[in-house]
């Protein structure tokens, strides 16, 4: 406002002047010689004004155009930002959501429009474009929660998928960014082999019982079987178990990766009880200490079958693993649920092999693994069940001095 004052007040000043010179003419030739002065100090008074409002003028011009120079920089700028950010988000393979805080979509990216096949889906909401409940939850929820949440969801419109979901907020901005990352192809592949790891381990099944009942038979009616001969026919049978043990270890872990988990209410110290029973004679000939620690009943929700085969799978390789001394089996509870821990006095675990125990065919000793005819399958059986149970499974252990490995299951 002031400066728009200025710039009409110069030219006015000058046209005050310029009146005031021709008073004071006109008075000059009237004889009113004192009135004349008056009029002609006024007027270069404000021809003076006049010449200094209007350099002022000037100078406010020039910054104003500096001003209208540097904002329409910043918009260019602005605008290619806007331009780069947009190239990019659009080639992502990823779909991109922003929505605001009721999961109305204030921002989609070329793969989003793409997955969920709408053209402007920007002012609608979320749940309306891509007809997802789950989705619309996810994104409520990380702004209830101020957090990111990381989920894994299928999709049955407008074809069937599967997405990795993030949601994350922005509170600044009252905003919620969304991802989705298709992984249909990946968890088909997935199931393709689970599938053909399962068919296979069945398929072995009847040949390996054929060469075993064959390589039986062969030695109970050769009379005088040779040397040679036992050894060969002894050594096929023993390579038969390991390998009948390996189809089955494989059936096992490939049905609980295929299977979701069917849960029942269950007693596990009673589940636990009889598989420890079932090692009292090995425990015996080993001259091992085998010791209980349960409760009289441990009821939690979990699949009965699968909880045997985790308190076989750890109680067997602490037989397996300890020489002398004692394997201790304890089960207790806590606020979250049931807490399952065997620990043995036997040969250890060195720090290095720790974490990779839980992967399939890892063995410590490949050469000590085979003879006490483990897998390599057992942990990550294990870790498998206990993991699809919503639980965890840690190891602590001292090499020469023993391990400990704990199984931590939710009630529910
Ligand atoms: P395996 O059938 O060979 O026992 P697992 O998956 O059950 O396979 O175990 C993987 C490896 O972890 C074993 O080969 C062994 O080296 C080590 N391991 C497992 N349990 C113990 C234990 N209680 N004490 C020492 N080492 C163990």
């Amino acid at each position: 406002m002031p400066a728009k004052r200025t710039l009409t007040a110069g030219p006015a000043c000058y046209l005050g002047g310029v009146l005031l010179s021709i008073l004071a003419t006109a008075l000059f030739v009237a004889g009113t010689i004192g009135l004349a002065w008056l009029a002609l100090l006024f007027g270069a008074g404000m021809v003076v004004c006049g010449f200094w409002l209007q350099s002022g003028q000037k100078g406010l011009e020039e910054d104003l155009q500096r001003q209208i120079d540097r904002g329409d920089l910043l918009e260019l700028e602005l605008a290619q930002q806007r331009r780069t950010i947009d190239v990019l988000a659009d080639g992502l393979d990823v779909a991109v959501f922003i929505c605001d805080e009721r999961a109305t979509i204030l921002y989609a990216n070329r793969r989003a429009m793409e997955m969920f096949r709408f053209d402007s889906p920007v002012g609608r909401s979320l749940v309306a474009v891509t007809l997802s409940y789950d989705l619309e939850q996810i994104v409520l929820t990380a702004w209830r929660e101020r957090r990111t949440v990381d989920q894994e969801l299928p999709f049955t419109y407008p074809a069937e998928q599967t997405s990795l979901v993030r949601a994350w907020p922005n509170v600044d901005e009252n905003r919620v960014y969304l991802t989705l990352y298709e992984i249909t192809s990946l968890r088909r592949l997935e199931r393709i082999r689970q599938d053909f790891v399962a068919n296979v381990s069945h398929e072995l099944r009847t040949p390996l019982t054929v060469i075993r009942a064959m390589a039986e038979t062969l030695l109970d009616e050769i009379e005088q079987p040779t040397e040679k001969q036992s050894r060969y026919l002894g050594r096929t049978i023993e390579e038969v178990d390991r390998l009948s043990l390996i189809s089955n270890d494989l059936l096992i872990l490939s049905t609980a990766e295929s299977n979701p988990v069917r849960k029942h209410a269950c007693d596990l110290a009673d589940i636990v009880k009889s598989v420890a029973q079932g090692f009292e004679k090995l425990a015996a000939e080993k001259k091992l200490d085998l010791r209980l620690e349960l409760p009289k009943k441990l009821e939690i929700s979990a699949n009965a079958a699968q909880m045997n085969q985790v308190a076989i799978n750890l109680i067997e390789n602490a037989m397996h693993y300890t020489l002398e001394g004692e394997v201790h089996v304890a089960l207790s509870s806590d606020a979250k649920g049931a807490v399952l821990r065997v620990s043995d006095t036997g040969i250890g675990i060195a720090s290095e092999h720790r974490e990779r125990i839980f992967e399939r065919f890892y063995r410590v000793d490949k050469g000590r693994g085979r003879m006490t005819g483990g897998t390599g399958l057992g942990l990550s059986i294990v870790r498998h069940i206990v993991e699809a149970h919503g639980g965890t499974v840690s190891v602590e252990s001292e090499l020469g001095r023993g391990s400990s490995f704990t199984a931590r299951l939710p009630r529910e």
